[in-house]
């Protein structure tokens, strides 16, 4: 990091500095200048030595070299990591297509929309066991019996199941059942969450926090890679902003900030992400010309009575002609679908 001095530091001012950055191991070399004194302090220390310089009074600015965090960064690994679980595959040249409805709802509803996304290309099925519902009184989802259709839908399909946990203590029961564990928008800083799932060897699909900066997202990243676990997917799921006219607000140009920050999967969620149907398709081939290296979709057979988000959800045959669309995008851009 550069520790810029405030003007006018003295001598001793600089030496103080110099030796307090030698106490927390790193190296201080000194740039003199005409106004002001900037002294570079050397090597790989992340565990709040910026914080503990910036509270020194003589210093103006501290400004770090290095990301903040280590594992999830580009600094540390520049092959893209892929994540794969049996036909699905993300990252490097693969875009990996999730698809399937909100929440699992009956057996009828799940194994024939595997049916239908799989012959539509989607590679790994979606669908919420344990729900985080933003009123209590709203379907809180089907629990295990909704985890047991999903491994049914596994079964019939070879599908992937992707499927959220939401408490530390439900982590070991919902391992069981999926391929994939998400970790909800609104859990993205639960740090016994991350670290639990961290634990397990199962891949994670990690939705950035609706407020959450890049900087957190990447932290909370680095929370489930540190416990071991390099299988990790950033998710991109739209945060709330000002403007009215969509559920969220999606931004696309986090996948390419995120490629230049981590060798991570970017996965990007056009259907919460818009919250209107009719926007998700246009939506999931921008993101593919942005360069994203998956996407998870809503779809249900059914819609208008969707038990969750059905106004966002598209219909089977709908979905279908968003893969033939992002098909021909990745084509253009040199990836596949997966
Ligand atoms: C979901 O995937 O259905 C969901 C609840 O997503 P998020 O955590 O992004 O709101
Ligand atoms: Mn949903």
């Amino acid at each position: 990091m550069i520790v810029v001095m405030k003007p006018q530091s003295t001598e001793e001012m600089i030496q103080h500095m110099i030796h307090r950055v030698e106490e927390l191991g790193l190296k201080a070399h000194v740039i003199v200048g005409t106004e002001r004194t900037v002294i570079a302090a050397i090597g790989d220390k992340r565990n709040g030595e910026q914080e503990a310089i910036e509270a020194c009074e003589d210093v103006e600015q501290v400004l770090p070299i290095l990301a903040p965090y280590k594992i999830a960064s580009l600094e540390t690994r520049s092959e893209p990591t892929v994540v794969e679980v049996l036909d699905f595959a993300a990252g490097g040249p693969n875009i990996g297509m999730i698809a399937g409805p909100c929440s699992v709802e009956s057996e009828e509803q799940i194994i024939g929309t595997a049916h239908q996304v799989k012959a539509a290309g989607a590679t790994a099925l979606r669908g919420g066991a344990f729900k985080p519902r933003t009123s209590p009184y709203s379907f809180q989802g089907m629990k295990e019996e909704g985890l047991k259709l999903l491994a049914a839908a596994r079964d019939e399909t070879g599908l992937a199941v992707v499927t959220e946990v939401m408490a530390p203590d439900q982590v070991d029961l919902v391992a069981q059942y999926a391929d994939v564990l998400q970790i909800g928008a609104r859990n993205m800083q639960n740090y016994n969450l991350l670290q639990a799932v961290g634990e397990t060897r199962k891949a994670v699909l990690l939705k950035r926090g609706p407020a959450a900066t890049m900087d957190e997202f990447l932290l909370a990243a680095e929370y489930i890679l540190d416990q071991g676990n390099s299988q990790v997917m950033l998710c991109e799921r739209g945060i709330r902003t000002f403007e009215a006219h969509t559920r969220f607000t999606l931004p696309l140009a986090s996948v390419p900030y995120l490629h230049e920050k981590t060798h991570l999967p970017v996965i990007i969620d056009p259907s919460h992400g818009t919250g209107y149907a009719n926007l998700v398709t246009p939506m999931a081939a921008a993101a593919v010309a942005a360069g994203c290296d998956g996407m998870i979709i809503e779809v249900h057979p059914d819609p208008a009575h969707a038990f969750s988000d059905g106004p966002q959800s598209l219909t089977p045959e709908v979905f279908a002609g968003l893969t033939a669309q992002c098909r021909k995008v990745a084509a253009a851009m040199g990836r596949q679908l997966h």
